[in-house]
């Protein structure tokens, strides 16, 4: 390709920098555009956790987490897979291994050795990055319009590929700001949620003050047919945590129907009732109650708090309960939840520019020649690798888009 194809990639997210290796490989000339001072700052956060870049279950099992965009989204995962993803890790000198959940890391454990040998292969490519750069609109003569520190800025581009991420933590760049700015170019947007988030719960005064920040460990919460062990975390406000992201999706829709949603929790998924029953039965003595929860279930304190809590809603008093009702309440506790936590803490959001606004190659159509690719696109997936598999194909399949356009229809 003719080296004067000017292409503009816009975040410099694992989206955004995706499609500018695809570009650059592909000989074009690329810029990278990001608002923040650094690049990849969601993307390093996620390394703090270890970098869950993907999952090795098969395809057929790995496809459905992303639900109805499940079809939508094959295409480009199909193209660049997990294993491809794998193996693009290893060929950057950081190799990956499944851990026990089949959630696939790089040995690092952390993103910034990858970024770093990543953001050195894009140099070599001749792939440039400007930074403080904040995409505003286009102009009327179709250049991008830049926010910088020496004031605005119009770029001309023979593609334009965006990448500007969802609107979960928004110090790490992505905002969400762009949505105004397509919408008021005419592009449809699913309103942006929470995904991967916490939830409101209405604690009494005591148990937030007591046990805000401590983690229920080795529970199970259950919503409707789906079941999930893990871990969650009581916050000031809710509750958050790996197994309430699990089910966010559905807790998050049935909030949105009905005004609140009852999350059930067990604290002892690995003991049957009668198992329960017969421990709860020994003779008391004359401990106290919660030394009883605690010796007899290994409940920690803010298990037996939870316990505690839920008890004084209902108006019942855990001590006089027979065992078998207590049982029955040890792995079954409902709790209400009452709203999402706000999306600037999820993990990721939900929504984002509908699907029929971009064709097969993640054109927009309604802006031909411009290309968008990663979290800002309309689909969602739970935390295990999902989120960043999606904007990584994405990011190839937009780079491939943006290639295959300027070659059949672009200008010379
Ligand atoms: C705490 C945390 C942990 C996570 N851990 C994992 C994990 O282990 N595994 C996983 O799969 N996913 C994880 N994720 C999610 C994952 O990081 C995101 O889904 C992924 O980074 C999205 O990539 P993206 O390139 O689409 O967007 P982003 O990474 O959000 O990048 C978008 C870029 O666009 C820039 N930008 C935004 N607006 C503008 C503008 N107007 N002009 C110029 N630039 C702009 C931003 O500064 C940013 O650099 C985690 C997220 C968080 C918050």
């Amino acid at each position: 390709m003719s080296s004067l194809k000017h292409i503009a990639v816009v975040g410099a997210g694992p989206a955004g920098l995706m499609a500018a290796e695809v570009l650059a490989a592909g000989g074009a000339s690329v810029i990278v555009y990001d608002a923040m001072p650094s690049v990849a700052r969601k993307f390093l956060m996620a390394g703090r956790g270890g970098l869950n870049l993907t999952h090795s279950e098969e395809l057929t099992a790995f496809l459905p987490r992303y639900r109805d965009a499940a079809p939508w989204l094959a295409p480009a995962i199909q193209a660049f897979s997990p294993q491809q993803l794998r193996d693009w890790c290893e060929a950057l000198g950081q190799p990956t291994f499944v851990g026990s959940s089949g959630r696939v890391f790089p040995v690092a454990m952390k993103a910034s050795p990858l970024l770093r040998a990543w953001l050195r292969r894009l140099d070599a490519q001749g792939v440039r990055v400007e930074l403080r750069h904040r995409w505003t609109d286009w102009d009327d003569q179709g250049r991008l319009i830049f926010d910088t520190p020496n004031g605005p800025r119009a770029i001309a581009a023979d593609a334009t590929v965006l990448a500007l991420g969802g609107a979960s933590w928004p110090r790490l760049g992505s905002d969400g700001g762009w949505v105004s700015i397509l919408a008021a170019n005419g592009i449809a947007i699913a309103p942006l949620r929470p995904a991967n988030c916490g939830f409101t719960v209405g604690w009494s005064d005591l148990f937030r003050d007591r046990f805000e920040g401590q983690p229920l460990k080795g529970i199970a919460l259950s919503f409707g047919e789906r079941s999930v062990r893990g871990e969650a975390v009581v916050t000031r406000d809710g509750i958050e945590g790996g197994a309430v992201y699990a089910l966010s999706a559905e807790l998050r829709e049935a909030i949105a129907l009905h005004g609140e949603a009852i999350l059930h929790v067990t604290l002892r998924p690995d003991l049957e009732r009668p198992d329960l029953i017969r421990r709860l039965s020994a003779p008391r003595g004359k401990q106290s109650f919660s030394n009883v929860l605690r010796k007899a279930l290994q409940l920690s304190p803010v298990a037996i708090g939870l316990l505690q809590e839920v008890a004084k809603t209902k108006g019942l008093s855990l001590s006089s309960l027979p065992p078998g009702h207590l049982a029955a309440l040890v792995n079954d506790l409902p709790i209400k939840l009452t709203g999402t936590a706000g999306l600037a803490r999820a993990i990721s959001s939900a929504g984002g520019i509908a699907r029929d606004e971009l064709d097969a190659d993640y054109m927009l159509k309604r802006r031909p020649g411009v290309f968008a690719a990663g979290e800002m696109l309309d689909w969602e997936a739970p935390t295990g690798g999902y989120l960043l598999q999606a904007s990584f194909a994405t990011g190839v399949a937009a780079g491939k888009g943006a290639l295959k356009w300027l070659r059949e229809t672009g200008p010379s």
